[in-house]
C-alpha cells in the first residue's frame, strides 16, 4: 500500500486553486521527484502535503488516513520535512538544531537520551556535517545550513520525508554524495520520499518516479524517471531550444586537452582547522568515492584512500594492484625490522622514518651515491640498476619502494629470473612513458609480493604514501 497518497487534491492560496486533481502516491522505500520550472507549484504541493497549507479540495492520505485528521504529534512521528525559506535560530549550535528533530522522542522536557544523541550524531554524519556539530548555526554558509536542516529532518526517523529543493545550495560533490546516500537510506529504512528538484540529471540518479508540472501549473506526466525524462521531453517542459539539453548534459562536447579537465570545483570555501585538514580530506574522498559508486575492498581502503589523498586522483581506486595478502606481508616485514630502499631521495624524505625506526628499520636511497654514478657510467647502465644490485646485497631484508625508475623494476625482475636475488617485497609505482607499464607487469608475473599501480601513473609521493599508509595502520594497531 502507498505510504503517502493524494486523491483529487487541489492546492492554492487565498481561495484560488493553483492546481486541481493532483493524484500522487509514494511506496515505502521509493523516491518521487516533482519536476517543473520555477513557479510551477512544486513547493505549494509539498506545503499542502505536510499540512502547512490547507487542501482546497481532496485529501492527503498517510497510510490510508486523512492527514488533516491526525494530530501534529502523530504527524511528526510519520513525516519529516525540509522546506525552502530561511530558518533563523539565534545562538544555537548545529547539534541543538538537529536535536529539535528528536522532540517527538524526548517529550516536552527536551532531554536527550543516549539513543537520541546517537541519532543526532548519525544524522549529522549522514550529511557530512559531523565537524559542524558545535558550530553556531546562524554563522554557517547556506550550503552548510541546508545540510544541517536535512540532518534535523533525518533525526526525526520519519517514514515519509518531504524535501523542497534539498540540494539547491549544495556543491556538486555533496549533491552527488547526498543523492546516492538518500537513495540507499530510503531503501534500507523503507522511507517514502517526495522531493522537488531543479536538476534533471540528479533527478534521474536519485528518483524512481517523477511528476512533471508545466510552467502553467498543469500536471503533465507521472511515471518512471527513465521513461519520462527524455531530453526531448525536458526541452519541451522547460521551453529549452531543441537539442540544447542533450548537447549540454547528455553528450557534452569532448573537451580539448589544452582546456585542462578538472573535477567540479566546490563552490564554498570551508573553514577547517589546520589539524583537521587531513580528516576533512579523507571525508571528501569517502564522499566522492560513494558518489562514483566505488566500493573499496575493506582491508585495502585505508591504503587506496591515502594514494588518492596524495594525488587527488581517483583512478588509483581502479589501478592499484595487490598480490595475495600483500599488506599483511609488508607489515610483517616492517615488524621484523626490514629496511626500505627507494629509487629517489624524494620518496626517502616522504617516508615516515620515525615510525619505521620503531621496528628497527631505516630508509635508504643509493641513487645519489657517487660510486653508484661512476659504476653506472662505466658499465653503461642506469643508476637505478646499480642501486638495485647494491640493495640485493644489503645486510637486511629489504622492501623496495620504487616511485620513479622502471629500470629498477626491470633489473629486479632480471635478478629474479637468473636466480641471483628474490626481493622480499616491491612497492612498484614508477611514473612515466618509457617502459613504465611493462616494468610493472613484469613484476606482477612473478611470485614476489607486491603493491603496484598498473599503468603510467605513480611517483615518489605515491611510493611514500603507500609505505606510510601501512606504517600508520600498524601504529593504530590494525595490522
Ligand atoms: P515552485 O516551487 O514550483 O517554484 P511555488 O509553489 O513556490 O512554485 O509557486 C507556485 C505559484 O504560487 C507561483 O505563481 C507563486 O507566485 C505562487 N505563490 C507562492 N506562494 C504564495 C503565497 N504565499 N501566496 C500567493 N501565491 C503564492
Amino acid at each position: 500500500m502507498a505510504k503517502l497518497e493524494t486523491r483529487g487534491l487541489s492546492v492554492g492560496y487565498h481561495g484560488k486553486p493553483l492546481m486541481k486533481e493532483i493524484q500522487l502516491s509514494v511506496l515505502p522505500g521509493k523516491i518521487l521527484a516533482l519536476i517543473g520550472p520555477n513557479g510551477s507549484g512544486k513547493t505549494t504541493i509539498l506545503k499542502t502535503i505536510i499540512g502547512s497549507l490547507e487542501p482546497m479540495g481532496g485529501v492527503v492520505l498517510l497510510d490510508g488516513n486523512d492527514l488533516n485528521r491526525l494530530k501534529r504529534g502523530e504527524r511528526a512521528k510519520e513525516m519529516a520535512a525540509m522546506m525552502t525559506g530561511r530558518t533563523e535560530v539565534e545562538h544555537a549550535t548545529c547539534f541543538e538544531v538537529v536535536s529539535v528533530g528528536r522532540h517527538q522522542f524526548t517529550g516536552i522536557s527536551g532531554r536527550l537520551s543516549e539513543a537520541d544523541e546517537k541519532a543526532v550524531q548519525e544524522a549529522l554524519e549522514f550529511v557530512g556535517a559531523e565537524g559542524l556539530s558545535g558550530a553556531e548555526f546562524s554563522k554557517l554558509s547556506d550550503g552548510q545550513k541546508q545540510r544541517v536542516l536535512l540532518a534535523r529532518a533525518l533525526a526525526q526517523e520519519p517514514e515519509i520525508l518531504i524535501l523542497d529543493e534539498p540540494t539547491s545550495f549544495l556543491d556538486i560533490g555533496y549533491k552527488l554524495a547526498f543523492a546516492d546516500k538518500l537513495k540507499r537510506l530510503a531503501r534500507e529504512k523503507q522511507i517514502g520520499v517526495v522531493l522537488s528538484l531543479h536538476e534533471i540529471e540528479l533527478a534521474k540518479r536519485i528518483a524512481d518516479e517523477c511528476l512533471c508540472i508545466t510552467r502553467e501549473g498543469k500536471i503533465d506526466r507521472m511515471g518512471k524517471v527513465e521513461e519520462i525524462l527524455t531530453p526531448a521531453y525536458v526541452e519541451q517542459l522547460f521551453n529549452i531550444e531543441e537539442g540544447e539539453f542533450a548537447r549540454t548534459y547528455e553528450n557534452p562536447a569532448p573537451s580539448h586537452y589544452n582546456q585542462g579537465h578538472h573535477d567540479p570545483v566546490r563552490s564554498e570555501t570551508e573553514h577547517v582547522a589546520p589539524g583537521d585538514i587531513e580528516t576533512r580530506s579523507f571525508e571528501i574522498i569517502g564522499e566522492e568515492l560513494s558518489a562514483r559508486n566505488i566500493v573499496l575492498p575493506e582491508d585495502k581502503a585505508f591504503l587506496i584512500k591515502r594514494a588518492i589523498h596524495t594525488t587527488a586522483d581517483f583512478e588509483y581506486a581502479k589501478t592499484l594492484c595487490f598480490s595475495g595478502n600483500a599488506i599483511g606481508r609488508m607489515a610483517e616485514l616492517i615488524r621484523s625490522g626490514a629496511d626500505i630502499v627507494t629509487d629517489t631521495n624524494m620518496a626517502l624524505s616522504g617516508i615516515n622514518k620515525k615510525e619505521l625506526a620503531k621496528y628497527g628499520g631505516e630508509v635508504h636511497c643509493f641513487m645519489a651515491d657517487e660510486d653508484v654514478a661512476t659504476e653506472a657510467k662505466t658499465r653503461g647502465v642506469t643508476r637505478a640498476t646499480v642501486s638495485m644490485e647494491r640493495a640485493a646485497k644489503w645486510k637486511k631484508p629489504v622492501i623496495f619502494a620504487i616511485g620513479n625508475a622502471p629500470t629498477a623494476l626491470l633489473n629486479l625482475r632480471a635478478m629474479y629470473d637468473n636466480g641471483t636475488f628474490r626481493p622480499e617485497f616491491i612497492v612498484g609505482v614508477p611514473v612515466g612513458f618509457v617502459n613504465v607499464e611493462i616494468s610493472k607487469e613484469r613484476i606482477m608475473e612473478t611470485d614476489i609480493p607486491y603493491i603496484i599501480n598498473r599503468g603510467r601513473k605513480g611517483g615518489s609521493n605515491v611510493a611514500a604514501a603507500i609505505c606510510n599508509a601501512v606504517l600508520y595502520e600498524m601504529k593504530k594497531g590494525n595490522l
